[in-house]
């Protein structure tokens, strides 16, 4: 199948007339300007993007990870549909039995390549930023737990508060295991953060959220992310970061950007009563927040974007540069978690694709050379 578009992104990160010969699931050629025969599709509007690669997404469409394979099942369609086609699976801080139950659940869709992997977003995590996890199950972290949930041969990240005891120990650990370990949910200053950047960290879970902000002679954790050229996790939804903040990040550090959705079971559905991690959350216009008791709300809880929401937002209201949100969504994070084969429109790569519009909706989404749908209302039910 032959594929053109006026504007599709280059693997340099460019946006120019592009054609693309699929075959067997894959990119076999790809070039620029004109294609070399006539197209089987031509996608004269828009943008032809590489699928988007989500690699911070706690739920969608009413499910989240901890529900099993059914319940990953549907947030991995709910995202899918809104051209998501690789995803991490993140779990909330739980208590070490509970995670290698939910990792065993997760595991057979990694296996299958349904799930690039599963993200552990705690437990060692800071408890004065602990946002939306339970205070109650956050311990220290410890090499030998670290060991276990890793030997599961399932995990693709792990976010660790660096400053915890035993938090250096453990990040060398989980990068020694071939693991993303990312800085988040955390009270660690601008050495400490050094210290994980140099124990072999990489990354920065949300930047900006559940960590110390910017300041002139207390410069925390940003800072040193950004001069260490660590991965930058930015939630785009205009809740969790100010357009301004967001622009910023993406002036400051194109090359490291890293949209991800954060998204609870919401995502996708609509407001309403949900829970995550066993935490009551409401979400109202869009915005999820923890609820305690009382009714009262609390702590942002994730977000209720589609990454493909998140670039849009990036680009109309922080008016960060198409090509440069792209890569955001795409390239960067494949290369964050180490995948060679998608994140970009190269011979060789999974044919995953997404067809936008003039204001960046999803029209069309390919993933392994099979429309999910193919922007002429055709979608396949098998998906
Ligand atoms: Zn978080």
């Amino acid at each position: 199948m032959l594929i053109s578009a006026e504007r599709g992104l280059t693997p340099d990160g460019r946006l120019e007339p592009l054609w693309l010969r699929i075959q067997d699931g894959r990119i076999a050629e790809s070039g620029t300007g004109t294609p070399p025969g006539p197209a089987d599709l031509h996608h004269s509007h828009g943008v032809l993007s590489p699928g988007f690669v989500d690699v911070h997404c706690h739920g969608g469409g009413g499910a989240d990870f901890t529900q099993g394979a059914e319940g990953a099942r549907t947030v991995r369609s709910t995202h899918l549909a809104q051209g998501t086609t690789t995803m991490l699976a993140s779990l909330v801080s739980a208590p070490q039995d509970v995670l290698l139950e939910q990792i065993k659940e997760l595991k057979p869709l990694v296996d299958s390549g349904e799930l690039a992997g599963v993200h552990l977003e705690g437990p060692w995590l800071a408890p004065g930023r602990s946002g939306a996890h339970d205070p109650e199950v956050l311990t220290n972290p410890e090499t030998a737990a670290a060991e276990q949930l890793l030997g599961q041969g399932a995990i693709r990240m792990v976010t660790i508060a660096p400053e915890l005891p035993g938090a250096l120990e453990t990040i060398s650990a989980v990068s020694s295991a071939g693991a993303v370990a990312a800085v988040g949910h955390t009270d660690a200053d601008y050495r400490q953060t050094q210290d994980a950047l140099a124990a072999g960290a990489t990354a920065g879970t949300h930047l900006f959220n559940a960590m110390a902000g910017l300041h002139h002679r207390e410069p925390g954790p940003i800072p040193a992310l950004l001069e260490a050229g660590a991965w930058l996790e930015l939630i785009a939804d205009g809740v969790h970061l100010h357009p301004a903040v967001l622009d910023m990040v993406f002036t400051t550090a194109p090359e490291k950007t890293v949209l991800v959705s954060d998204a609870m079971a919401a995502s996708g559905i609509g407001d309403g009563d949900y829970t995550l991690g066993g935490l009551e959350v409401r979400v109202a216009d869009g915005e999820a927040r923890l609820r305690g008791p009382d009714g009262a709300v609390g702590a942002i809880a994730g977000s209720t974007l589609s990454l493909s929401a998140a670039l849009r937002h990036s680009v109309l209201e922080a008016g960060v540069p198409t090509a440069q949100a792209l890569q955001a969504a795409t390239a960067h994070p494949a290369r964050m978690i180490g995948l060679s084969d998608t994140g970009a429109l190269s011979p060789g790569n999974r044919a995953d694709l997404v067809l936008l519009n003039d204001q960046l909706l999803v029209e069309g989404v390919m993933r392994a050379g099979q429309w999910v749908s193919d922007g002429q209302g055709n979608t396949d039910p098998g998906l």
